[in-house]
């Protein structure tokens, strides 16, 4: 590798990394307002504070995370000392997406940095202020061969597969994410694919229903429902819905007001593309509230939906935006047919008074995390890794473990030479072959 980076050097370029970032906080959530009307409280709680933190715990930890692990010896290599080197991968491709697009861009790069490699970072071309922001921002603090930010869209990115790279780190959509695996593919590249899926919130009979019902419009209306981890659909007793349909409904207007569009509260739809491919899953009939949109302000309103058949436009693929179906169950069965129709998703939910049902439905399905009695939360501590599973993704970061994402874990025997066991050497006589087995039983 022809560009390393020390310790001190790394931590140097982190620390002006965060400075600019403090010195331009108001530019980034005025960007991120353009791009889609985020609003300033979820600007600061999900992209620049979320990011500044991060950074003070990496530039905090970056000498114990990077340090040399010594690991206990292998009897069968006595006398020696082992050891793990976290070793940078050397050139680092970043490919982030739109819908926390400061936060998913900077924070695998902070990783990545911090971890030594050289990186370049490809910003979602669908949020163009804050992928200016974020060029020029590294522009400031590093030197090209450090780390350099490329903007662009599909065939910005496609040119950008088609080079060679050491690790490539993507977060965006399953079909994107198979683009990367395949161009990863053609010269062995590690890879992290941090992708979606339909998450389920099941709710049960025992289940706290004006809490849930306050938790998940949070969870599911912050950031307009364009949330990686946001509940993608509600599978709630049948006995319960009408109660817990009055709660949201309820809840909904707590958080955003009578009319939605009114509040500052409330984000837009990224595009018109998407506001399309929105609306055209919604069927007029099924709306329980909601359903009220705008194409020239991006706009849907939060929105429930009836929802009774698993084929509709609706259940078949994720959603990604602010409509949340409702389906009823009667039995654990059904909700175990339900969850298996779909891929692993990257989040569940499970609200519950039961603890036994809690558990058994964690162990029971796969998927990437979650929580009980509440929604997105997970995301937030630093010491839960973050990723999902089959289709959700593959690989996971956050804390320590973003470090040691972007770092080959080198094992390494320093083998004394005071002694020299001939068990191991040939001629393998049948005295060594008992004494081996003895040895094996033994241990
Ligand atoms: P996307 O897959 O459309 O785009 C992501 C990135 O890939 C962008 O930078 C884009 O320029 C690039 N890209 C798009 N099409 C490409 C192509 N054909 N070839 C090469 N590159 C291409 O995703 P998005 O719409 O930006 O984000 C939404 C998706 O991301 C959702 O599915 C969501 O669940 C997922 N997501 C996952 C996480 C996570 O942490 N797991 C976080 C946020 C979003």
């Amino acid at each position: 590798m022809s560009y390393k980076l020390n310790i001190s050097a790394r931590k140097e370029a982190l620390i002006k990394l965060m400075d600019e970032i403090v010195k331009h906080e108001n530019e980034i959530i005025q960007a991120l307002y353009e791009d889609f009307k985020k609003p300033v409280f979820e600007s600061i709680a999900t992209e620049t504070s979320y990011i500044i933190s991060e950074l003070k715990s990496t530039i905090k930890n970056i000498e114990k995370w990077a340090k040399i692990k010594n690991v206990t010896p292998s009897i069968f290599n006595f006398p020696s000392t082992d050891y793990i080197v976290k070793e940078p991968y050397g050139k680092v491709l970043i490919i982030a997406p739109w819908n926390y697009p400061f936060q998913l861009a900077i924070s695998p790069l902070i990783a990545a940095v911090a971890a030594g490699n050289q990186v370049t970072l490809k910003p979602s071309e669908l949020t163009p202020k804050t992928s200016a922001i974020i060029f020029r921002i590294i522009e400031k603090v590093f030197q090209h061969q450090h780390a350099k930010v490329i903007e662009g869209g599909v065939e910005a990115t496609q040119k950008l597969l088609a080079q060679r790279w050491d690790y490539i780190f993507f977060t965006g959509s399953v079909a994107v994410g198979k683009i990367i695996a395949k161009a990863a593919a053609k010269h062995l590249t590690p890879i992290t694919l941090e992708l979606g899926g339909k998450n389920p919130c099941i709710i049960d009979e025992t289940a706290n229903l004006k809490l849930a019902a306050k938790r998940i419009v949070w969870g599911k209306f912050l950031n307009a429902g364009q949330t990686c981890i946001a509940p993608d659909y509600i599978l709630i007793q049948e006995k319960m819905k009408s109660h817990f349909i009055d709660f949201m409904k309820n809840e909904i207007t707590n958080a955003y007001g009578e009319n939605p569009k009114d509040s500052p509260d409330f984000a837009r739809i990224i595009n018109e593309k998407n506001w399309h491919r929105l609306v055209s899953m919604i069927e007029p009939e099924k709306i329980i509230t909601g359903g009220k949109t705008d194409v020239e302000d991006c706009y849907i309103s939060p929105t429930l939906i009836e929802e009774n058949n698993l084929d509709s436009l609706l259940m078949r693929e994720e959603i990604f935006g602010p409509l949340l179906p409702i389906i009823t169950y009667k039995d654990e069965k059904e909700i175990d047919k339900i969850i298996s129709k779909y891929e692993k998703p990257l989040a569940l939910y499970v609200f519950t008074d039961d603890t036994k049902f809690a558990r058994k439905t964690i162990l029971k399905h796969s998927f990437g995390g979650g929580c009980i009695n509440d929604t997105v939360i997970h995301f937030a501590n630093k010491k839960l890794p973050f990723g999902g599973v089959g289709h959700s993704g593959i690989g996971a970061y956050h804390g320590q473990l973003s470090f040691d994402t972007f770092s080959h874990h080198k094992g390494i025997v320093k083998k004394a030479n005071w002694l020299d066991l001939n068990l191991r050497y040939a001629p393998y006589t049948n005295n060594k072959i008992s004494t081996l087995k003895k040895l094996l039983n033994w241990l």
